[in-house]
């Protein structure tokens, strides 16, 4: 795969990811490169009121593999968005059942979301 298609790829499992994490999808990758080290993906969150934006910058290391580049991207996304202003803390995406967060992991070459307490595979990151 050529570089431009890779980034472009990153960035539309990026946005797979946001959508899953505020299913209102008000979160959206406006960039992604190379760093000195580590990949960047851009984001940004629109407030319910349409005014405030907030931006901030992921990063993941160049060197792993597509399901472990896809699971760290996953996680986080997951931190920031989850934390932001935008979601104050609630759970994303829901775990079925449960109070918490499903966690992003490789599960035998793919990135899936897993329950943190029973380690039940739930659904692949990425559709
Ligand atoms: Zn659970």
């Amino acid at each position: 795969m050529g570089e431009e298609a890779r980034w472009a790829e990153l960035e539309t499992a990026a946005q797979q990811i946001l959508d899953q994490l505020d299913p209102r999808r008000r979160w959206r990758v406006v960039d992604a490169g190379p760093g000195d080290d580590l990949g960047r993906i851009d984001i940004q969150g629109r407030a319910p009121d349409g005014g405030r934006w907030e931006q901030a910058s992921v990063h993941f290391p160049l060197s792993d593999p597509w399901p472990e580049t896809i699971a760290w991207i996953a996680s986080e996304l997951q931190d920031y968005v989850v934390e932001s202003g935008l979601q104050w803390g609630a759970a994303a995406p829901k775990c079925p059942g449960h109070r918490h967060p499903a966690d992003p992991v490789t599960v035998e070459g793919t990135a899936v979301w897993v329950c943190p307490a029973t380690h039940a595979v739930l659904r692949p990151v990425l559709a």
